[in-house]
């Protein structure tokens, strides 16, 4: 991708007019923010933590809803148009509801809502489905890489699989749609569990999405040739399923397949051997206020303490701008020179 200068400030979204301001060096119009409500989760994913969690960041320096939603305002007047929100385990932030409720009341400069949605262990949806419905939130993601208690035990540390399914089953009561479920697949550890997960999926009207292993673990412990690939995955399901491709959607990071004769999907992200950042599009805030233009990213803006020093909505903005203007051409996993970033996926927000 060849650097380029910045294009205009507005440009067409589903046909309507709306602001660019987030572009970057290599033409990329940012419009999905990833908002991070904490770092600490219930779990201990063995491919995101350590035993002992990372650690976490000092409260005094988390973001209040009220910097929160602001700083989201600022990122929704420069052209964002999609709000994530991940963690850590978002569930476990006590506000989660009027958070949710607070960005669902939000407008793009041409009157639409945001396009909000969550990402979830879904420990907690049981009981905060219903209301996350009602505060306005549209679509959750559920992790869910195995099927099986006792693996499910020794992949997240915690004998939690039970409450994972009853939080998908609470999400589709409640009727948020889609509900997607991500699996990470790891070599010798939930490889042979690629064809059910799909059935389970398929079964309950849910799409099934497969993710590689990045290098962004807590504990450091990615090693490329561990990694099963995308075209591993994609193999096992050819075995089972019939599968016609359908591509990609835009810029989400999915490929997508459907079961022929179904109406059925199944996704499989790429991030390290099929990298999108080509077609990227995604801004990231984390828990403690900082703007990063990457997972991958070495630098981040403070906006934390621009808001606590009285930065007024034009500066914060500037900042954001800024950020996006320094995003790099990709996130150089393949690089000899590749570094992982010191903030694990926990306190970045996947
Ligand atoms: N706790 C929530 C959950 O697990 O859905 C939200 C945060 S979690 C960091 C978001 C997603 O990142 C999950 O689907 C998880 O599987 C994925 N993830 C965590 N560590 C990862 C890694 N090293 N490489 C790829 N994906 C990772
Ligand atoms: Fe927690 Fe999600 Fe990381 Fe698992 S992947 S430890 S659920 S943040």
């Amino acid at each position: 991708m060849e650097a380029r200068a910045p294009r205009g400030r507005h440009s067409h979204v589903g046909g309507a007019l709306v602001s660019d301001a987030l572009v970057d060096r290599f033409g990329r119009v940012h419009r999905d923010l990833r908002i991070s409500l904490t770092d600490r989760c219930s779990l201990r994913c063995t491919y995101c933590m350590p035993a002992d969690g990372v650690p976490w960041l000092a409260s005094s320096t988390l973001l209040s809803t009220d910097e929160l939603v602001r700083l989201a305002r600022v990122a929704v007047g420069l052209g964002v148009t999609e709000v994530r929100l991940t963690g850590g385990e978002p569930l476990l932030r006590p506000d989660v509801v009027e958070v949710v409720a607070a960005l669902a009341a939000l407008r793009t400069p041409t009157g639409d809502p945001v396009d909000l949605s969550l990402t979830t262990n879904a420990l907690r949806l049981p009981a905060l489905a219903a209301p996350l419905r009602d505060a306005g939130l549209a679509r959750v993601n559920v992790s869910l890489d195995t099927l099986r208690r006792t693996r499910f035990v020794e992949l997240t540390r915690r004998d939690r699989l039970a409450d994972t399914l009853a939080g998908i089953e609470a999400a589709r009561v409640v009727g948020f749609s889609p509900i997607k479920l991500n699996a990470l697949i790891m070599r010798g550890v939930n490889d042979d569990e690629i064809v059910e997960l799909v059935d389970f999926a398929v079964e309950r009207g849910l799409e099934m999405r497969f993710i590689e292993h990045m290098p962004l673990d807590g504990g450091h412990t990615w090693r490329r040739e561990e990694m099963v690939t995308a075209e591993e995955i994609l193999t096992a399901l050819r075995a089972r399923f019939p599968l016609e491709e359908l591509g990609r959607d835009g810029s989400a990071p999915a490929s997508l397949w459907r079961i022929a004769g179904t109406a059925a999907t199944v996704g499989v992200i790429a991030s390290v051997t099929g990298a999108f950042c080509d077609r990227c599009d995604r801004v990231r805030l984390t828990a403690d206020g900082q703007f990063r233009n990457c997972l991958f990213a070495h630098d981040e803006s403070d906006l934390r303490t621009l808001v606590r020093g009285g930065a007024d909505d034009a500066r914060l903005a500037a900042a954001m701008v800024a950020c996006v203007a320094r995003k790099r051409v990709g996130h150089g996993i393949d690089s000899p020179s590749f570094v992982q970033p010191l903030r694990p996926m926990s306190a970045i927000g996947g």
